[in-house]
């Protein structure tokens, strides 16, 4: 078995670390050549000290300097890089062959892309990348001859669910009828709506089953986080939209399904611990140990499944509408929803703001063809413009 170089994007966040915990447990398996993180630069430094990384990439170069003098101190050689465009370095020049693309948002796009142009094995946990460019994305894998494993839970279960030549004719559907995608409902789920005006963000980060970082556990709140993996899922699966069905699954055990037409429902279950799609990501086709403990099918007292209220999570039939639009339109959704949902953490704007938000953002822009990365990254920045003039009229 030869060992796989792995860089991981987005090494300092949630993601990222469960990422390096699954490689702790398996080095004789995997070598880290290069780590990005954007402002925890002792974090970074700690986790170059301990995997030594030929790159090292931060966000801006004070950020750098800093990096520089704690990896000196460390006697360690790591080169030490800083701005978007380093990003797409630390994939080119580290000679890797597995890319974790674990930034959170937009801003984790360009690199994932060129991993995928680079034909490189591409573990996707930013989900934003697909929704924003899917069409572009599922290309780039095509061309450049590489992996795409999906490290999302759901859409993991799903691959883990799928006949292994389902994605080698991407026609024919093995019988395939639907794909149920579970959510937990988050901790609102059955709060009434008059209820959440007041909620603030430590309310909503604290997920009740997961440990994320703190914008997808606020997607999760709000359910734009299932709304956006139903459009990644469309990508990833190639299902028509009206086969990609959501049910709130409180437990999480069960981390999606796939319906066959023979009336077989294969499910994926397991702990609510990333480390398993991880691990599965890292090692696929094999299948390696990683620090997850067994699930207990005794300590479960029942598994539930309901559909979603669209009107308890108008972010869910936003996203329904932005992905039914296509074009540009889910661009511009997860632009609007980036700068609301940053709004709500760091500036104080109402929770129940960050749908209308999003609603008034996705009506007024036009959406076009999603034909180039540039008519793309047009549509993001002038959704964030308007998302914020939007915010800024709110706040007066
Ligand atoms: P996080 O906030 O914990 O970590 C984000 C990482 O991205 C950090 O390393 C941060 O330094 C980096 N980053 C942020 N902005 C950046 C920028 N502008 N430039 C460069 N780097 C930047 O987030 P997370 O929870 O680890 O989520 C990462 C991605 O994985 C998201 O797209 C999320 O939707 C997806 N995901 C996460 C989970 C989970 O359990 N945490 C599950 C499924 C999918
Ligand atoms: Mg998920």
């Amino acid at each position: 078995m030869s060992t796989k170089r792995i860089a991981i994007l987005g090494s300092t966040g949630s993601i990222g670390v469960n990422t390096l915990d699954v490689i702790r447990l398996h080095p004789e398996r995997f070598k880290v050549v290069a780590l990005t993180g954007a402002t925890q630069i002792d974090r970074l430094a700690d986790q170059c000290a301990e995997f030594n990384p030929l790159i090292a990439v931060v966000s801006d170069e004070m950020g750098a300097l800093r990096l520089r003098k704690l990896l000196v101190e460390k006697n360690l050689a790591t080169q030490v890089l800083s701005g978007p465009q380093a990003l797409v370095t630390a994939i080119t020049d580290s000679d890797c062959d597995i890319v974790m693309a674990a930034i959170v948002g937009a801003a984790g796009l360009v690199p994932a892309l060129a991993a995928a142009q680079a034909g490189k094995r591409v573990l996707l946990a930013n989900k934003e990348a697909l929704v924003m460019s899917g069409d572009l994305f599922m290309q780039a894998i095509r061309s450049g001859g590489g992996e795409l494993l999906p490290i999302d839970s759901e859409h993991n279960a799903i691959f883990q669910c799928l006949p292994e030549h389902f994605f080698k004719t991407p026609k024919t559907h093995y019988g395939v009828e639907e794909l149920w995608l579970t959510a937990s409902g988050g901790p609102f789920r059955d709060m009434p709506i008059v209820d959440l005006v007041k909620i603030t963000p430590e309310q909503a980060c604290a997920h009740p089953n997961w440990v994320m970082g703190r914008k997808i556990s606020v997607d999760s709140a709000t359910m734009m986080n299932k709304g956006l993996e139903v459009i990644e899922a469309f990508w990833l699966f190639g299902l028509p939209l009206e086969k990609i069905k959501v049910f709130i699954h409180p437990q999480s055990v069960v981390h999606s399904m796939v319906r066959y037409l023979d009336g077989s429902v294969l499910a994926q279950m397991g702990q609510p611990d990333m480390r398993t799609p991880i691990a599965y990501g890292l090692a696929w086709p094999d299948r390696i140990t990683a620090g997850v403990p067994a699930l207990s099918l005794s300590q479960m007292a029942h598994l539930s499944f309901s559909e979603p209220d669209l009107n308890q999570f108008p972010c869910l039939a936003l996203a329904f509408s932005a992905a039914k639009a296509g074009g540009t339109a889910p661009a511009i959704l997860n632009a609007a929803n980036e700068v609301a949902v940053a709004a709500f953490l760091d500036d104080g704007l109402p929770y129940l703001q960050i749908p209308i938000i999003v609603e008034k953002t996705l009506s007024s822009i036009q959406s076009f063809t999603a034909s180039s990365l540039e008519v793309i990254l047009e549509a993001d920045t002038k959704a964030r413009e308007v998302a914020r003039n939007c915010i800024r009229q709110n706040l007066l």
